[in-house]
C-alpha cells in the first residue's frame, strides 16, 4: 500500500506521538487481513511531532476505547481517495471493559462473569468511577 494515500478507509491522525503502537493494539488492528500502516513522530504544525494509523479498510473503529486512550485524536473517513468525513472523538461517558476495579471488596472481583464498567463523572480531570463501587480508576 502507498502509505500516502489510501483509497478507501480510515486515517487516525494526531495521536500523541509514540503512542501509535498502543492505539494499534487496543483496536485489535493486527488481526485485520488489510494492511495498517503506522507512522511514528511525524511532524506536526499542532503538537510538534504525532502519530498517525491508516488503515486500509473501511472498518468499525471502537471509537470509546479511542475517545478513552486519547481523546485528541482526529478520525478522517476515506472513500474514493476523497475525505468524505473527519471528526474528532470524545472522552466517552461509560467505558465497558477497559479498565478494572481495583477494589478487592468490588463486586466485579467476586463475579467474574460481571462488566468492567466505569462512569465518567468528571469530564475536566477526566474521572471515571467504578459503576459498582465508585472507586476512582488509578493512573
Ligand atoms: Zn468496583
Amino acid at each position: 500500500m502507498n502509505i500516502d494515500s489510501i483509497r478507501n478507509g480510515i486515517v487516525i491522525d494526531h495521536i500523541q506521538a509514540k503512542k501509535g503502537l498502543d492505539i494499534y493494539d487496543a483496536l485489535k488492528l493486527g488481526e485485520l487481513d488489510c494492511s495498517v500502516a503506522i507512522i511514528t513522530n511525524a511532524r506536526s504544525k499542532k503538537m510538534g511531532r504525532k502519530d498517525i494509523i491508516k488503515i486500509d479498510k473501511s472498518i468499525d473503529l471502537d471509537l470509546d476505547i479511542l475517545g478513552y486512550l486519547d481523546p485528541n485524536i482526529t478520525i478522517n473517513i476515506i472513500k474514493d481517495d476523497k475525505r468524505v468525513k473527519k471528526f474528532h472523538v470524545e472522552l466517552p461517558k461509560e467505558v465497558v471493559n477497559i479498565i478494572k476495579c481495583k477494589n478487592p471488596r468490588c463486586i466485579t472481583s467476586a463475579e467474574q462473569e460481571l462488566n468492567h464498567v466505569f462512569i465518567l463523572t468528571d469530564k475536566e480531570k477526566k474521572t471515571y468511577r467504578c459503576k459498582y463501587c465508585e472507586t476512582v480508576k488509578e493512573d
